[in-house]
């Protein structure tokens, strides 16, 4: 039997008024389906703070954000429910989880005590539009997560186990046309509660479409799925309809927002089909992200241009690199005892060029480096990225881009690292001109290669 599968993000289900929202784009569903949730838009940071309270032992402190949190809980169902029956049920179901939290003052605070706290969001959230959808009376039955979504000892999704677990808690409701559960959180090796890291839900869902081989999983959030360009610095960017998980998974770095590109790994694996929809407006069309919106041999698609600011590059020149080998490991070795992740690299015979965006480690780095060469440090920089189906084979990609920047200095630039991407540096104060530029460019009707 075919299922889709629906993911609602902290803000969809954010207040009284927004879980409506969500009941009713449920409810229009016509093939059966599994709601995924999210913890209310603010709570998981309200438990994570709860929790760092606790572990600082300000135990005062933490019973007040507690009171302060099951307040805006019961404004929230006084808003949701309609019936005494059902108000009163979430009145209690809400004390209920906020009591699992008491004694979690009294022992000593660790790991384990972090993660019962921070899985009560999505335990309320779920149990919440569980009870709302009984209200309305609409078929749909709870399923906890922490029956069937279990993380390995690498705390990577143990996907055999989860697709056996599944299947048999599917099997115990055949009349139910919704199932609802939780993002966000699981079991681990040691059957004790564990999470698959803040913004884990959109995982959930992927995980859970792959396991049950969902036809489509839907992840609704508060915007129309990825834009073309960024809408804040350029009018007339559109939403983009198609776009594979290659390109999508390009763009994730610029735009975590949106996505980040390991949660739709299983989906990916899987070929199953991710639409990205929007909560406040289900009549937008929202971005489709499947592997065949690049077919084999299709033309030359550029597909979205995002932009990364806060960027430092960092020069080091050599000449004891000229024609040497391990040079760049002993280089890169640096980064990696800093744990600074490197996005951009180029190299020259003499020297190297990258890129970095967390700069807490940049003394030391450079430090550690001086021993290499002489090194060049600039800032305020931004990184521009193209993303779409430009693969090395096809022609008058680079010189359409580049054509459309003849005035602006341009610091790196990064191209056949994948088949998805050119990216390139500039000055972040050149930003907001190169993207106009880009979009003028590239995707109005002066462009000259074919855009999507
Ligand atoms: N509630 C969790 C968080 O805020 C998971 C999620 O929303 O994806 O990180
Ligand atoms: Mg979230």
């Amino acid at each position: 039997m075919s299922m889709i599968v629906l993911k609602f993000g902290g803000t969809s289900v954010g207040s009284a008024e927004n879980i409506k929202k969500v009941a009713k784009i449920v409810i229009a569903e016509k093939e059966s389906n599994i709601v995924v949730l999210s913890a209310m838009s603010g709570v998981t940071n309200t438990l994570q703070n709860i929790s760092n309270l606790l572990s600082q032992k300000k135990i005062d402190e933490a019973q007040l954000e507690m009171l302060n949190l099951n307040q805006k809980y019961n404004k929230v169902i006084q808003d949701l429910f309609d019936s005494n029956d059902h108000f009163v049920k979430a009145s209690l179901m809400i004390n209920y989880h906020n009591e699992v939290l008491l004694p979690l003052l009294e022992i000593e605070f660790s790991e384990k005590v972090e993660k019962v706290i921070l899985a009560q969001g999505e335990l309320v959230s779920t149990n919440l539009f569980q009870l709302y959808m009984e209200e309305l009376e609409e078929s749909s039955n709870l399923i906890s997560a922490l029956d069937f979504m279990t993380i390995d000892d690498n705390h990577e999704p143990d996907t055999e186990r989860i697709k056996e677990s599944i299947a048999k808690v599917i099997s115990k409701h055949p009349r139910s046309k919704t199932l609802i559960t939780q993002g966000f959180i699981c079991k681990n090796t040691s059957g004790e509660i564990d999470n698959l890291k803040r913004g884990g839900s959109d995982y959930t869902a992927s995980i859970i479409g792959a396991a049950v081989e969902a036809s489509q999983i839907q992840l609704w959030s508060d915007i129309s799925g990825m834009h073309n360009n960024d809408p804040r610095f350029v009018d007339q960017t559109f939403s983009i309809e198609e776009i594979s998980f290659d390109e999508a998974a390009e763009l994730a770095y610029f735009g975590a927002k949106i996505l980040h590109p390991q949660s739709i790994i299983p989906a990916k694996e899987k070929n199953i089909p991710v639409l990205l929809k929007n909560t406040f407006k289900p009549e937008a069309k929202g971005t489709l992200i499947h592997n065949g919106a690049n077919p084999q041999g299709s033309d030359v698609n550029i597909r979205a241009i995002a932009a990364k600011d806060n960027i430092t590059a960092i020069k080091i020149k050599s000449y004891r690199m000229l024609m040497a080998y391990g040079f760049l490991k002993k280089i890169f070795e640096i980064f990696e005892q800093n744990q600074t992740s490197i996005d951009m690299i180029t190299t020259s015979e003499v020297a190297v060029s990258l890129t970095i965006d967390d700069t807490s480690k940049l003394t030391e780095i450079i430090q550690e480096l001086e021993g290499f060469g002489s090194i060049e440090v600039d800032s305020d920089l931004s990184i521009i990225c193209i993303a779409g189906n430009i693969a090395q084979n096809k022609k008058g990609v680079t010189a359409a881009i580049f054509n459309c920047l003849t005035d602006i200095p341009i610091r790196m630039i990064s191209y056949g690292g994948s088949n998805y991407n050119l990216s390139f540096l500039v000055k972040a104060s050149d930003k907001i001109a190169v993207l106009n530029l880009l979009n003028k460019g590239l995707f109005t009707s002066e462009a000259t290669v074919l855009v999507n």
